[in-house]
């Protein structure tokens, strides 16, 4: 597929895309006589018990694939205020249900006043007089969670708009002591996955269990879903003999053989991806799990940034690589080019303008083994 054909395709079909949350996928397989079995994980110290796959709702929920998530008992979904239509549009789906499940959702404002009418606008906006976690969304520096943010939250949980407090991150290394050292927060949702899991994450994640601080995994999937190989990424087509779908699977078998995690959040377009991804709660992780994971992390690694911010700072211009990356991923491996250009148009404007096809050579070396130039020059032709 070409980039402008790519483009093309997006400015048809994508702009679009609120209306098409209303619309049943054609891909669904599978008609289930069983429910897939839930299991349930305690989230730290809330004592909130989630099934150990929740739904991560999107930008754009597919009605029919939410509804029967909760039809089968998932009970913990996540969204965000900056998710545009999101709440609307689920707020449609838990009507008659708000007990049966618990919501996170998020605002995207450091500012006190904002943060507080966020708040009031989200409980309008989902028909409900609480929410089970509220999160600042997107926090990977300190200085990003100002003592006025911190306020606000507070007072939200005070009032009982929100049960528990917290926040999302891609970079918990750089959030941990931070949120520990606050001594406000219930739950961080940070991303944690097999391929970007391990050596990177696993001693932030591990400190937070133990502080009884509840680990919401999210991004546990994007990278194994072989989306990105039929994209254009460099790794070629996948060269496994499993069928779509158990990429994903095992790797939430993975995240959730680490009992420090409390929930994962998987987008889900299909019920056939339910179906598969609800099985990881009962299914064991298995050797060949391992084996496919391995195999499918080794494809990606020229496309695939692990958010491991080695880079941080060192472009000469200014890039912040790794969330240039996460927004070419979001396209890639995920298949959603609404939020890879919604999160680009939200760099600064100098930093759209920069094309990596100036620079004679590039002064990153991944240490990952990301082909960091051609990935950000694909970013700009298909993002900007
Ligand atoms: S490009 Fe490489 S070094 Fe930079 S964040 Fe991604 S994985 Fe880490
Ligand atoms: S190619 Fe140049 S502009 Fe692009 S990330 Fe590398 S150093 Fe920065």
């Amino acid at each position: 597929m070409s980039l402008n054909r790519s483009r093309r395709e997006f400015l048809q079909a994508g702009l679009t895309l609120p209306a098409a949350g209303l619309v049943s996928s054609s891909l669904d397989m599978s008609v289930q006589k069983e429910p897939p079995k839930v299991t349930y994980r305690t989230l730290g110290k809330t004592g909130l018990k989630v099934t150990g796959v929740g739904y991560g709702i999107g930008y754009v929920p597919n009605v029919e694939v939410v509804n029967r998530a909760i039809d089968w008992g998932i009970n913990y979904f996540d969204t965000s205020r900056d998710y545009r239509e999101s709440e609307a549009i689920f707020a449609g789906c838990i009507k008659g249900k708000r007990q049966k499940i618990h919501i996170s959702t998020k605002s995207g404002s450091t500012k006190k006043e904002e943060i507080l009418q966020d708040m009031d606008t989200s409980l309008k906006t989902l028909g409900t007089d609480y929410v089970d976690i509220w999160q600042l969304h997107a926090r990977d520096l300190p200085a990003r969670i100002p003592d006025e943010a911190i306020e606000a939250m507070v007072q939200c949980k005070k009032a009982g708009k929100a049960r528990f407090i917290g926040f999302s991150c891609h970079n918990p290394n750089n959030m941990v002591d931070f949120l520990l050292d606050a001594k406000v927060f219930d739950v961080m949702q940070t991303t944690y996955s097999f391929a970007i899991g391990s050596g990177f994450r696993e001693k932030a994640v591990q400190k937070l269990a133990a502080a009884g601080v509840g680990v919401i995994a999210m991004k546990v999937v994007v990278a194994m879903s072989g989306i990105g190989m039929k994209r254009g990424g460099s790794g070629g087509p996948a060269k496994t003999n499993k069928k779509e779908g158990e990429g994903p699977l095992a790797g939430i078998k993975w995240v959730l053989s680490n009992p420090a995690i409390g929930t994962t959040v998987p987008n889900m377009n299909s019920i056939a991806e339910l179906e598969m991804n609800m099985r990881a709660m009962s299914e064991p992780y298995t050797p060949a799990d391992e084996q496919l994971l391995f195999t499918l992390n080794e494809q990606i690694r020229p496309d695939y940034c692990r958010m491991c911010y080695q880079c941080d700072g060192v472009c000469p211009k200014g890039l912040p690589v790794a969330d240039v990356l996460r927004y070419l991923a979001y396209y890639d491996f995920a298949g959603d080019l609404y939020q890879g250009v919604t999160n680009f148009r939200n760099l600064r404007p100098e930093l759209q303008k920069v094309r990596c096809g100036d620079c004679s050579e590039c002064a990153i070396k991944c240490p990952n083994g990301v082909q960091v130039k051609n990935r950000l020059m694909r970013a700009q032709e298909l993002l900007a």
